[in-house]
């Protein structure tokens, strides 16, 4: 029997990688449904290659044209126009596994959707676990969803540790998440304020969307990949630990109770962890080289230097603050990079931005997703107001 997939945010990075490892099996895997923001014409080809039941674009405007551009072009795929699609096709019966590849907060409510139908859920969305914290974990428990990490640090580690989860705690000393450095790891800290959009954006390893660029650069998204980590491996934050390994060959590593290390090795490719998620536990081809390790050069590990990446440590003070915390942290950060790529605001200012929000935003109670979504808006209102204090 064929797999349905739904594919949230499939014009994207990881939307098109999976669509890629997908189309290599089409004997194992039909796409249900797919979902996007602004890339009408890009969602149109995939419509048509991909002939899914079910389209959504985030606005009405884009719904639209692509319904008309659907129908001039003779196609089946029905558009879903209502405001709660996204949670449709994320939870639609039909469906057995849903790739969450969303970048940012609005990823939370659908992949809550599919986690409620008791999906296979494959999150890339790192933001949605961020956001969602507790409340995410209690839902995929409550029904009876499968949780498989997209990130390659996560992804590794699920890979790396036992199988038995009841007995990790006994066992594993820490998670060691790699980190690339982005493209700033050897910059002068006192140079980061003339850092522009292009340069953020050019990671030396990836091509990734610009929020995740822009947050390997100031090494945020590792911050948030901390959090990330706490949550889908139940790990008390002082035992995840980063390590900048700049090759991006060990994706992550696990170390045990007797300092025994596993680690997870691969080419940077994502379409490795995207296989390892659809087809988990089974393993199929997923298109990426395979490592050579006669060609390797060295593989070298260092300190991340809390100079230039003040924003890594985020995580850790976050994480030991009042639940909600990470809620604003996210949303801080969001606002933050949006204004950085839009030339409002400098590089070396978005931790600041981070900062001065979390200060002064105090989380409250947080327990379903009314209140995350309530404590997000209020974290962007504030935040926007900070940046708005240093535009360039
Ligand atoms: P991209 O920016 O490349 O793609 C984001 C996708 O989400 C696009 O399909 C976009 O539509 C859609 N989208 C954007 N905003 C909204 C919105 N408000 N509502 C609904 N859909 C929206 O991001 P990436 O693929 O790089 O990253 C996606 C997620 O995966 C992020 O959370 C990121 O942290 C995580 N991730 C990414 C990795 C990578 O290598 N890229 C690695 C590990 C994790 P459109 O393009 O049509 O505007």
């Amino acid at each position: 029997m064929k797999q349905k997939i739904t594919v949230l945010g499939s014009t994207g990075s990881i939307g098109t990688n999976t669509l890629d490892v997908a189309a290599r099996h089409p004997d194992q895997y039909e796409i249900f449904a797919l979902s996007a923001a602004t890339q009408v014409d890009l969602m149109l080809r995939q419509c048509a290659q991909f002939k899914p039941q079910f389209a959504v674009m985030a606005s009405a405007p884009h719904g639209q044209q692509l319904a008309e551009k659907i129908r001039q072009n003779g196609l089946k795929t029905q558009v879903l126009q209502q405001q709660d699609a996204l949670e449709v096709i994320a939870s639609h019966p039909d469906v057995d596994a849903v790739m969450g590849a969303i970048v940012g907060a609005a990823g939370l409510a659908p992949c809550l959707a599919a986690a409620r139908a008791g999906k296979r859920l494959l999150l890339a969305n790192k933001e949605a676990l961020v956001v969602g914290g507790a409340l995410f974990m209690d839902t995929v428990k409550r029904h009876g969803a499968t949780l498989l990490p997209i990130d390659s640090e996560h992804s590794a580690i699920f890979q790396c540790l036992p199988e038995d989860s009841g007995t990790w705690a006994e066992r594993v000393d820490s998670l060691l998440l790699t980190a690339s450095g982005g493209p700033f790891r050897q910059r002068d800290p006192a140079t980061l304020s003339d850092i522009t959009p292009e340069q953020a954006c050019s990671h030396p390893n990836f091509s990734m969307g610009r929020k995740i660029s822009v947050d390997s650069a100031t090494m945020m998204n590792k911050a948030l990949e901390v959090i990330e980590a706490r949550w889908l491996f139940d790990m008390a934050p002082e035992k995840i630990k980063v390590v900048i390994h700049p090759q991006q060959i060990v994706h992550s590593m696990v170390q045990f109770r007797d300092s025994s290390v596993l680690a997870q090795l691969g080419t940077p490719d994502m379409r490795v962890p995207i296989a390892c998620g659809l087809a988990w536990p089974r393993r199929i081809e997923s298109g990426a080289p395979v490592l050579d390790f006669a060609k390797l050069a060295a593989l070298t590990f260092e300190e991340a230097d809390a100079r230039r990446f003040p924003g890594l440590h985020l995580s850790w003070q976050a994480l030991r603050a009042p639940e909600g915390t990470t809620t604003v942290l996210n949303a801080a950060n969001e606002v933050a990079v949006a204004a950085f790529l839009e030339r409002r605001l400098s590089f070396d200012r978005i931790h600041a931005v981070n900062l001065q929000t979390l200060e002064s935003v105090q989380p409250g109670a947080v327990n379903s997703l009314e209140d995350l979504m309530a404590l997000d808006a209020r974290a962007r209102e504030s935040a926007a107001a900070v940046a708005r204090l240093w535009v360039r």
